[in-house]
């Protein structure tokens, strides 16, 4: 496998970006390739070397080989060097803006002001919680209970392409400052962003073989990476029949899983609600064109409010601007692939088919072509409709109308997914009860997608497997070890 890095680059919004795989601290190249379009224009950006068992074989070897040195390095060296990874993503902010709006079609400005930023925080926060952790000494009869969190090996991290640095990153950093070592698979639609993140990791010192970046397809580099047997964790973000394959694979292995997938959450609007604010709650839906796994896609409404709420979110609907994401007025841009877009486009005919009405939008944006969708609003559903029971990954939302507050948490709940719930409302009691009542990894009453690093993460029921955030992170990254030590005089037994 020549290496020539000319040959080897793909300048994309003017940043060079090495399409090999990073493995052991070197480019290494493969045979085959794939090509990563823009959802901006079509075009395609770089073809990228296409991973398999080979290649995934000595990721995995390199982050095995790298472990021990690693595990040993004191967590205070490990989070100076992870700073110093917060620091170079800060330093090529812009860079990383560019090349990742290039690569997802999400909006620059987003990207510019809160994802890049995040970026950088979860290195400087997991960096930082690793130093607190081991604090947990107690006695027995004298004996010594000393609690630890040993590193637990070379990790698989397998993520998605809706956020792909985001969420790369919130593994990659808990799984690197807990001692661990790490192969990251990117998304085949997004991948150009972890290249970027395996330059800034050299450059800020972190050993070789420390973080390996493996390209390819899921079924090949994915799967040849999840059921290697000295992975010692895996964790997946993405959608839920991926995730089972995901887990069946490390089963094999009794290799432990998180696994972060799909959701339908529920957006709840009593009639006490302030409508504008469930309007406003309503629209945000629509970020990132609606490719979030949290979104709340169901909106359900109590009657009496319903057809002036439907009003007031019609009007930001038609409000929000769509076109060119890098364009700083834009408020949507384009799904991810044409691939998603025949997917999202599927799902809303069928159930136009069904008998759903849309309320506004249902369909593409003909007069700005490319996989520009218009934000759509579908009535007339019914529970069991495909519409309400699947994960559509588009800027799609149903409404649905309730007039008891058993109602409207029977309609909340009546999905195989947990992984979000928001309600709106103006009574504090109310929150507190229906909040009790509903199933999801995060609720919000009156607010959406705030979120903090501290929190736990996850899904409940098909929405995920495990919580990652704060010390739920290390608990899954680490082997947590009691060692219980007798007093010098011998102490008693059991
Ligand atoms: P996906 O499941 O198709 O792919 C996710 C990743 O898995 C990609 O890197 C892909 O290459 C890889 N993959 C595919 N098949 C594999 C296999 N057999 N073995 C190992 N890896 C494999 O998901 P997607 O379309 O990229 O992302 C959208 C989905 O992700 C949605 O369902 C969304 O809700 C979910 N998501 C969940 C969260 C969360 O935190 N819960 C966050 C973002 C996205």
């Amino acid at each position: 496998m020549a290496d020539n890095p000319v040959e080897h680059t793909a300048v994309v919004a003017g940043v060079p970006v090495d399409t090999r795989h990073w493995i052991g601290g070197r480019r290494t190249a493969s045979p085959a390739s794939f090509a990563d379009l823009s959802p901006v224009d079509g075009r395609e950006l770089a073809r990228l070397a296409r991973g398999g068992a080979a290649e995934a074989g000595a990721a995995v070897a390199a982050a095995s080989a790298a472990f021990p040195g690693w595990a040993a390095t004191s967590r205070a060296e490990r989070a100076r060097v992870l700073h110093a990874v917060a620091d170079g993503v800060e330093a090529r902010l812009e860079d990383l803006a560019r090349v990742e709006t290039e690569d997802n079609g999400a909006l620059l400005r987003a990207h510019r002001r809160s994802v890049m930023p995040r970026v950088a925080h979860n290195f400087r926060y997991f960096a930082d919680k690793a130093l607190e952790l081991g604090e947990k000494d107690f006695e027995t009869r004298g004996h010594r209970n000393h609690v630890s969190w040993d590193p637990a090996g070379p990790c698989a991290l397998v993520t998605p392409w809706n956020a792909p640095l985001m969420l790369a990153t919130w593994k990659v950093a808990p799984a690197l400052a807990a001692g661990n070592t790490v192969v990251l698979k990117p998304a085949e639609w997004s991948p150009l962003t972890a290249s970027l993140l395996a330059d800034i990791a050299a450059d800020a010192g972190l050993p070789p073989g420390v973080l390996n970046v493996l390209q390819g397809y899921g079924n090949e580099a994915g799967a040849a990476l999840v059921s290697h047997p000295c992975v010692r964790r895996v964790s997946f973000t993405g959608s839920v029949p991926t995730g089972r394959s995901v887990a069946a694979a490390a089963a094999a292995h009794l290799t432990p899983v998180s696994l972060e997938l799909g959701g339908k959450s529920p957006l709840l609007v009593f009639a006490d609600a302030d409508l504008d604010r469930a309007a406003d709650l309503a629209a945000e839906q629509y970020d990132n064109a609606g490719q979030v796994c949290l979104a709340a896609t169901r909106l359900l409404v109590e009657e009496g409010v319903a057809e002036e709420f439907t009003r007031r979110l019609a009007a930001r609907a038609a409000a929000l601007v769509q076109g060119d994401p890098r364009a700083e007025a834009t408020g949507m841009g384009p799904l991810v692939h044409p691939r998603q877009l025949e997917r999202v486009d599927g799902f809303v005919r069928r159930a136009l088919a069904a008998g759903a009405r849309a309320a506004y939008g249902g369909g593409r944006h003909e007069e700005l072509g490319g996989l520009h969708y218009r934000p759509t609003l579908l009535t007339g559903v019914d529970q069991d409709s495909e519409i309400v029971q699947e994960e559509v990954f588009g800027p799609v939302l149903t409404l649905q109308t309730f007039r008891t507050e058993d109602e409207a948490v029977e309609l909340a709940e009546g999905t195989r997914f947990g992984l979000a719930a928001t309600l709106v409302t103006g009574d504090p009691r109310r929150a507190e009860r229906v909040s009790a009542r509903l199933t999801a990894g995060t609720v919000w009453v009156n607010c959406f997608y705030v979120r903090d690093l501290r929190a736990p993460f996850g899904g409940a029921r098909e929405s995920g497997v495990g919580r990652e955030g704060g010390t739920w992170s290390f608990d899954f990254y680490c082997d947590v070890k009691n060692t219980v030590t007798a007093p010098a005089d011998g102490g008693g037994h059991g």
